[in-house]
């Protein structure tokens, strides 16, 4: 059975509509599905599910962790709660706050970029770093996307504005308020040691988040099994996504990994 547990629409930095991203899912045959854009829940307005697929409210919150940002899937949250509204309304207040601040830090260095295209280009969805590259290439300023991020908007460069996100156990408790569960986002993209990712493991279920993302999109080497290891030292359920943001050869809707046996799936009891 395909699931995705983790994808993006154009309500925050994804390519596609809701509607057409349910389509690209249906056409992958995907049967369990979430949307899981970053810090809304706008692309569950008005859908129409396509047969065969079942789908699950979600987000993805930004999240400080030891200085660190980290990115927590909320899965199953009623996004009618008030602790739903409520997380909305603050992450989004955080990130229209960001992009000024991050369009004065680029303009700083140098940059021709008007914050009004920028926020233009996102057209009411949750506003991030992607809009500011699309900007980017579009005004010339860089040859592509990847360089827009090498060169300005990637960790440690000016357009790497460090928001004050909200910690940690703030972000669990808004899931878990809002019924939903929390599931630690892509823990191999954080680069972090070993010990470090343990501390991150323990520390997410001290807060009270339940599951794990064994599986976000491609991945390399035993990643798989380190991930599934972290788990069961942890006792945490199993998600599985591809974190999906535009279609490509090698991105699409939906992921073919079983969770290994030993684990539950975070939708074992939907
Ligand atoms: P933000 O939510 O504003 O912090 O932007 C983070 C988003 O930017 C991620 O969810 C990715 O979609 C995208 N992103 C982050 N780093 C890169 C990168 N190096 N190259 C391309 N896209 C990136
Ligand atoms: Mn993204
Ligand atoms: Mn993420
Ligand atoms: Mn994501």
């Amino acid at each position: 059975m395909k699931v995705d547990l983790h994808t993006h629409t154009n309500a925050s930095d994804g390519a596609l509509s809701p509607m057409e991203l349910l389509q690209a899912a249906a056409d992958e045959d995907v049967e369990l599905l979430s949307i899981t854009d970053h810090d809304t829940l706008a692309a569950y307005e008005s859908l129409e599910l396509p047969a065969g697929i079942t789908l699950v409210t979600g987000i993805e919150l930004s999240a400080e962790w030891a200085g660190r940002t980290i990115h927590i899937v909320g899965l199953d949250v009623d996004p009618d709660s008030a602790a739903a509204l409520d997380a909305v309304d603050h992450q989004q207040r955080a990130r229209r706050e960001r992009a000024r601040c991050i369009a004065e830090r680029l303009g700083k260095h140098g940059l021709q970029l008007d914050l009004g295209a920028v926020l233009a280009r996102a057209n009411g969805a949750s506003i991030g770093r992607p809009h500011f590259a699309a900007e980017l290439v579009e005004n010339g300023s860089v040859r592509d996307f990847r360089t827009a991020f090498r060169k300005y908007l990637g960790a440690g460069k000016p357009g790497d504005v460090k928001t004050e996100w909200p910690a940690l156990e703030t972000v669990v408790q808004w899931i878990r308020d809002a019924g939903g569960k929390a599931v630690l986002a892509h823990p191999a993209k954080y680069r972090m040691t070993r010990t470090k990712l343990r501390c991150l493991a323990e520390d997410f279920v001290d807060a009270g988040g339940e599951a794990i993302e064994i599986v976000c999109g491609p991945q390399h080497g035993d990643v798989l099994g380190q991930l599934s290891d972290l788990a069961r030292a942890f006792g945490l359920t199993a998600s599985i996504g591809s974190d999906f943001h535009a279609p490509a050869a090698w991105s699409r809707p939906g992921v073919d990994t079983a969770v290994p046996s030993d684990l539950t799936p975070v939708w074992a009891t939907w």
